[in-house]
């Protein structure tokens, strides 16, 4: 990761020597249409870790929980997010913040990808999916139910 001191804009919501990566390392199919930028890493446990995430349209991010926070910025579209038992309608420039161990999932809902900032600890836990049981309870709220996929 550089530590440069400015790194320029080279297309919309590229930057100069930040690759585009898959979402998750190794990847899976707990999600659809999600690319990952690590714009800023202090690369020190005490440090924190700002990431670019798009979501295609008709994606969604990985249904998840865990002990770390995420402070979140639309930078680009429009989506949903659930977070916890609400699910919120997120425009361009809002704030999201997703608490410690509250589910979460991210979906773009135009034909235009759905851009955000997240802000995370350098050093944290990785994400937990919901068991078979845990899945029943959150889909038990109808809403949530037709809201989530995995
Ligand atoms: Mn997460």
């Amino acid at each position: 990761m550089s530590k440069k001191i400015h790194t320029a804009q080279t297309a919309p919501f590229r930057w100069e020597n930040v690759p585009v990566l898959a979402y998750k390392e190794g990847g899976g199919t707990h999600f659809r249409g999600v690319t990952r930028q690590v714009l800023f890493d202090d690369g020190d446990p005490g440090g924190t870790q700002l990431r670019y995430f798009e979501i295609a349209p008709g994606g969604h991010s990985t249904l998840e929980r865990h002990d770390h926070a995420h402070s979140v910025m639309i930078l680009r579209g429009m989506g949903q997010a659930l977070v916890g038992h609400e699910i919120h309608s997120l425009e361009t420039n809002d704030l999201i913040r997703v608490p410690p161990q509250t589910w979460h999932q991210f979906r773009a809902t135009t034909d235009e990808p759905l851009g955000f900032l997240c802000l995370v600890r350098s050093e944290r836990d990785k994400p937990q999916h919901p068991t078979a049981g845990e899945l029943a309870a959150l889909r038990a709220d109808g809403r949530i139910g037709s809201f989530v996929r995995v």
